[in-house]
């Protein structure tokens, strides 16, 4: 086994020392294979219940009236999940617009919008209109507030309840750490905040976004009492399989009002042909619960092995886990950058390439991204990226299979090694 990792650019050292990290973790990889399981009896009941069949995976086009397999995958998100409906398109582009649809559809001018767990993820500033944006939520007269968690990680009970008032209408509550280091949300935790907030004001939307999350525990946010979920197709429930698209599940009548918006008032759920898309939306929801178990086991790996470097890993080594990003504090540039090529060097797909710092669209700082994927920018492939500003933090995600995420890693180190940015 050496010998092969030798041959793909791992020194000695370097397994040794990665050996030794992974000997330590056996039982918590079989924690995780347990809810895999779990996950994965979930997923086939809900494809038995609404009798998935081959006419499922047939293409369609045109307006795709009656479109089978959509609408019954549809149902099979909603089962899975424990929602009343889904809404599951190729034609919902990205994360950022899946959640900008369950907002700008669910929203009101005059509304207000509420983030009790500090500043939402990057892109959704734009959203917002918190960095000021064409189209943004803010243009069409949507105010927003924001109560940030405390310095323990702690939700400020206190300060959530001044900042709800008669305007507020929908909450957004984000599950992952997105580009920070604050703890994780566990679906338990946000359970809490819901109650909370339901208690005060029991006409309230809450929205989670559940990107990273799905499938890292038994339970979804839906069970916490969501009325939305939201997330990308390109991310764990997809499975590495699907191509594109997002989901929306939750509450039937905010489902609706988000089909309508995505398409067009009148239509609805009821047109947008899936196009062949559809066979790889269902596979890799089957395939979803192994997938994420993989990345969570790389995340675990990263922490530990890090962690023992001496840099401030986020979660820690031993923290349970809510979603599959893991958080490495590099402190400087140089070993920021030199992680991502590491990263890169071990993909299956350009690992001949070497990645560079660039100003993206709907981020504010230069970020450096690696990532060898079969499908452009998915995260549920092995990718790392982070903004080139301190502390230097890097977010490492995914890996579809566990081996895969495992040589990342470890050619993540090599690079660091080599350059003499650590030492072992
Ligand atoms: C990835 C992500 C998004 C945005 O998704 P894109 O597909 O990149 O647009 C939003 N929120 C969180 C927490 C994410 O991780």
């Amino acid at each position: 086994m050496k010998e092969k990792y030798l041959e793909l650019g791992v020194s000695e050292k370097v397994f040794d020392f990665g050996a030794q990290i992974e000997r330590e973790l056996k039982e918590r990889f079989a924690a995780i294979d347990e809810t895999a399981e779990y996950n994965q009896l979930k997923v086939i009941a809900a494809m038995q219940k609404h009798r998935v069949s081959a006419e499922c995976f047939m293409a369609t086009n045109g307006y795709g009236y009656n479109d089978l397999g959509r609408d019954t995958l549809e149902e099979v998100y909603a089962s899975c999940f424990l929602a009343e409906a889904a809404l599951v398109r190729p034609q919902i582009t990205c994360g950022t617009h899946a959640l900008a649809l369950a907002l700008l559809s669910n929203l009101r001018p005059g509304d207000e919008l509420l983030s009790p767990v500090g500043k939402p993820y990057d892109t959704l500033e734009e959203v917002i209109g918190i960095r000021p944006s064409k189209g943004s939520l803010a243009e069409y007269g949507i105010t927003y507030r924001q109560v940030d968690l405390l310095p323990d990680g702690s939700f400020d009970y206190e300060n959530i309840r001044k900042a709800v008032n008669e305007r507020t209408r929908l909450v957004t509550i984000q599950r992952s750490k997105g580009y920070q280091t604050r703890p994780t949300l566990s679906v338990a935790r946000i359970k809490e905040l819901i109650s909370f907030l339901k208690a005060i004001k029991p006409e309230l939307l809450v929205m989670v976004d559940n990107c990273y999350g799905e499938f890292v525990e038994r339970a979804e946010p839906v069970e916490a009492g969501a009325d939305m979920m939201v997330g990308s197709l390109i991310k764990n429930p997809g499975g590495g399989l699907a191509p594109v698209g997002g989901y929306i599940v939750g509450k039937k009548e905010c489902v609706e009002n988000a089909a309508y918006r995505l398409t067009s008032p009148g239509l609805g759920k009821e047109v947008g042909a899936s196009l062949g898309v559809i066979q790889s939306f269902y596979q890799g929801l089957f395939l979803a619960p192994t997938v994420t178990a993989g990345a969570l086991k790389g995340a675990i790996f990263a922490a530990n092995l890090y962690e023992r470097l001496g840099f401030p890993v986020f979660p820690g080594g031993s923290e349970s886990r809510h979603d599959i990003i893991q958080a490495v504090t590099l402190q400087t540039p140089e070993r920021l950058i030199a992680f991502c090529k590491g990263i890169q060097a071990a993909a299956p797909v350009d690992s001949h390439v070497t990645p560079e710092p660039w100003d993206m669209p709907g981020y504010d700082s230069p970020v450096i991204m690696a990532a060898g994927a079969f499908v452009q920018g998915s995260s549920i492939e092995l990718s790392a990226d982070g903004p080139l500003r301190p502390p230097y933090a890097v977010y490492f995600q995914g890996g579809l299979t566990w081996y895969h995420a495992k040589l990342g890693i470890l050619m993540s180190l090599q690079k660091l090694y080599e350059a003499g940015l650590v030492e072992l």
